[in-house]
C-alpha cells in the first residue's frame, strides 16, 4: 500500500523518450552515457539506471558512493565516477567503476594501487582541464601523462575527457570552440604517443545541442534526460520527468485582518480559505516561494502559496477553487512550471530538482 502523499513521480516513459530525443541527434556510432550523479538528478538512480542500461553505454556518478549504490543494485554497465579521491579508490576498484583521475595526485595513487593489487588493463578516464577550472589536467600536462601511463599495463585509458564551461550560452561560442579545439590538440597527442586510441567526449546536453560537431566518440547527457534542452526551443521537444505531487491536509477560513503562517506573513484582506499542503522547506521547497512568489494547481487551477514555507508545510490560499481536504496537489509537473520556480529562486532548474529531499517518496511510473 502506498501511504505516502508527498511523492515524487518519475515518468520513464518521458526519461526512454528524451533519451531518443538525444539519440537521434547524434551520428549513429557515437556513444551515450548518461549522468545519472545526485539520485539521477534528483529522481532516483537505480530506477534510472534500470530503465536505461540497455540503451546507453556508460553512466557517470559524482562520488564513488552513488556507483556503489549502483553496482550494489546489479547494475552492470561501465559507471565513470567523474570526482573521486585518493581515499575511494580501493572501493572503486572492488566495485568495477572506473575512476576520472584529474591530477598527478591522484593518477600517481591509482598507478600505485594498480601496481600492488595488481590489475590488468583497468579501465581509467583522464580528465582535461580546457577552461572551466575546476577539475582536470592542464594541456602542458599531456607528456608527462603519456609516459607514466604507458610505463604501465595495469590500467588502460579508457577515454579522455573535458567539461564545457558554457555550452548552452550563444554569447560565448567563441570561448567553447576554443576549449573544444585546445581538447582536440591534447587529444591528438595521446593518439601519436600512447600506442592505442582513447574514446574522447566533451559534450553536455547543450554541447550536444549547440556543438554536434564535437560529439567525438561519446557525450555525456544529464539534464537532457530529464527533460530540459537548456533552451526553450529544445525543452519545449522533450518530455517532464519529475512531477511533485502532494494532497490537500486541511482548509482554514480565516476572516479579514487574520493571518496566516509563521511570522502572520499573510493577512487577509477578504474571507479566505488557506489550504494546508504536507510538504515544506525540508523537502526541497524553496523558503523564496513564499508570499505568492510561488503557486501550486489544485483541481487544475494555480493558487499562490501565501506566507512563509515552513520545513513541513506550506499554505496555499484557495479562496477562488472549488476543493475539499483530500484532494490533489500538484507542486509542478511541467518543465514551464519548474522553470519559472528556479526563476524566482534565483536558479536554474538543476537546482529546483535535485533539491528535493530524500524524505520524499519517489515512484516510478511506467
Ligand atoms: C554533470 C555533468 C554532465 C552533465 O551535464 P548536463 O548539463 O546535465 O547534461 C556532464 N559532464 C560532467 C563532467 C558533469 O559533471
Amino acid at each position: 500500500m502506498n501511504n505516502h502523499v508527498t511523492v515524487l513521480e518519475i515518468d520513464a516513459v518521458s526519461l526512454q523518450h528524451n533519451l531518443a530525443y538525444f539519440k537521434q541527434k547524434l551520428n549513429p556510432n557515437t556513444k551515450v552515457l548518461a549522468v545519472v550523479k545526485a539520485f539521477g538528478y534528483g529522481s532516483e538512480s537505480t530506477e534510472i539506471a534500470k530503465l536505461l542500461q540497455d540503451k546507453v553505454d556508460y553512466f557517470a556518478v559524482a562520488y564513488s558512493n552513488e556507483g556503489i549504490i549502483l553496482r550494489e543494485a546489479g547494475i552492470k554497465t561501465p559507471i565513470l565516477v567523474l570526482h573521486p579521491q585518493i581515499q575511494n579508490l580501493e572501493e572503486i576498484v572492488k566495485h568495477r567503476l572506473e575512476p576520472n583521475l584529474y591530477n598527478f595526485k591522484i593518477l600517481d595513487a591509482f598507478l600505485k594501487l594498480s601496481d600492488e593489487a595488481p590489475l590488468m588493463n583497468y579501465p581509467i578516464h583522464i580528465k582535461f582541464n580546457t577552461g572551466l577550472n575546476r577539475l582536470g589536467f592542464w594541456h602542458t600536462d599531456v607528456p608527462t601523462i603519456i609516459t607514466q601511463i604507458k610505463s604501465s599495463n595495469n590500467i588502460k585509458v579508457q577515454s579522455i575527457f573535458s567539461h564545457l564551461a558554457a555550452s548552452e550560452d550563444p554569447n560565448e561560442q567563441n570561448f567553447t570552440i576554443g576549449q573544444i579545439n585546445n581538447f582536440a590538440y591534447i587529444v591528438k597527442q595521446f593518439y601519436d604517443h600512447l600506442g592505442y586510441e582513447p574514446m574522447i567526449h566533451i559534450l553536455n546536453t547543450s554541447g550536444v545541442i549547440n556543438y554536434p560537431q564535437a560529439q567525438f566518440d561519446m557525450v555525456r547527457v544529464g539534464i537532457g534526460l530529464y527533460g530540459f534542452g537548456n533552451n526553450e526551443q529544445e525543452t519545449s521537444q522533450l518530455r517532464n520527468t519529475h512531477t511533485l505531487k502532494s494532497i490537500i491536509s486541511q482548509i482554514h477560513l480565516i476572516q479579514p485582518g487574520e493571518t496566516v503562517g509563521y511570522n502572520r506573513a499573510f493577512v487577509a484582506s477578504r474571507p479566505t480559505q488557506s489550504a494546508t499542503i504536507p510538504v515544506g522547506h525540508a523537502d526541497g521547497i524553496s523558503r523564496k516561494l513564499g508570499n505568492k512568489k510561488g503557486y501550486v494547481f489544485i483541481n487544475g487551477q494555480p493558487v499562490p502559496i501565501i506566507g512563509n514555507v515552513c520545513m513541513d508545510m506550506i499554505m496555499v490560499d484557495v479562496t477562488d477553487v472549488d476543493c475539499k481536504e483530500g484532494d490533489e496537489v500538484i507542486l509542478f509537473n511541467h518543465q514551464k512550471h519548474i522553470e519559472y520556480i528556479a526563476h524566482n529562486c534565483e536558479t536554474i532548474p538543476y537546482e529546483i530538482l535535485t533539491a528535493i529531499s530524500q524524505r520524499v517518496k519517489r515512484l516510478v511510473k511506467s
